[in-house]
């Protein structure tokens, strides 16, 4: 099975921007053993510009341009170092590939990205993919890691993309406003009532939010892959949606139900 994971800054790092240690080292562990088990894993992970803030002590995200894309230099580094040095622990080996929209436009660079992507997952490696936001302007930026991580879902031909948030799932309503809020376990088509229960709010240093996340799930079931949104503040639900129990939120692929 071959799967593509997106981790969210909300997942990786602590409010301020520095690194949660313990989520991090779980999900690690738990995604290595995953891969110990025979599973293709792609992670596409947020966390550069949240950790470049921690990682200069501002009080918060920056809004210009420059001290962004400055900030994702930065935490970039320490992203990679860390996915390094805690996957070295279980013996796996991580590659880093930094995109923009210009490079998924353009069909030979598109083309050689699927390629290299399939040639890092025959080698046993673990791919790690996030949008190049240093160089990323307003004409090739994607904008946020929910549509990237779709995008690299349909050009590696994945079974499933799972969405890692701060939120269980999508839900009948606002769960922070209304406690009546039911999660919805499965939906097995993007109707018109489905995409307006979308607020668009994300959290203080990610980008995405519920928006990004059904539209990141239209581009997945329209090319055949299920897409799931769980919580990433418990990395073993891993564990159950690799055995296929139901977890957060699924939406089925065109015409599955
Ligand atoms: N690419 C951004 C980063 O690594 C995150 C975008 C997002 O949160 O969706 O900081």
């Amino acid at each position: 099975m071959r799967i593509v994971i997106k981790i969210g800054t909300s997942t990786l790092a602590h409010a301020g921007g520095r690194l949660n240690i313990r989520r991090t080292e779980e999900l690690c562990k738990v995604i290595s053993d995953l891969k110990n088990s025979g599973m293709e894993i792609i992670l596409v992970s947020s966390g550069a510009i949240g950790m470049g803030v921690g990682k200069l002590s501002l009080t918060k995200k920056p809004s210009d341009m420059a001290t962004k894309q400055a900030a994702a230099a930065i935490g970039q580094c320490e992203l990679m170092y860390v996915y390094d040095k805690l996957f070295s622990e279980y013996n796996h080996t991580v590659a880093q590939i930094l995109i923009t929209a210009a490079d998924v436009r353009h069909e030979d660079r598109h083309r050689n990205f699927s390629t290299t992507l399939n040639r890092l997952l025959e080698l046993d490696v673990i791919p790690i993919i996030n949008e190049n936001d240093s160089v990323a302007t307003e004409e090739i930026v994607i904008g946020d890691n929910d549509t990237l991580a779709a995008i690299v879902a349909t050009s590696a031909r994945a079974e499933l993309l799972v969405l890692l948030s701060d939120i269980n799932g999508l839900y009948t309503a606002d769960p922070h406003r209304d406690k009546d809020a039911l999660l919805i376990p499965e939906v097995p088509e993007l109707t018109e009532e489905i995409l307006a229960l979308a607020g668009d709010k994300g959290s203080a240093l990610g980008t995405g939010g519920m928006k990004t996340k059904l539209s990141a799930a239209r581009i997945c079931t329209e090319a055949g892959c299920d897409m799931i949104i769980a919580n990433g503040a418990d990395p073993a639900l891993l564990y159950d949606i690799a055995d296929g129990k139901p977890v957060g939120t699924r939406f089925l692929a065109g015409g599955k139900s």
